[in-house]
């Protein structure tokens, strides 16, 4: 599973050497692990 790193959606399916956002087309995403890193605070 990816993660795209601009509107934060989850890809969980997206064809071969054609790695990109379904949603809005950003090409930069992120492996998703078990646990996602989620450490942003704001006071
Ligand atoms: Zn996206």
């Amino acid at each position: 599973m990816y993660i795209c790193l601009h509107c934060g959606k989850e890809i969980k399916q997206f064809e071969e050497n054609f790695i990109r956002c379904p949603y809005c087309g950003y090409r930069v995403l992120s492996k998703a692990r078990s646990n996602i890193p989620r450490e942003v605070k704001t006071d």
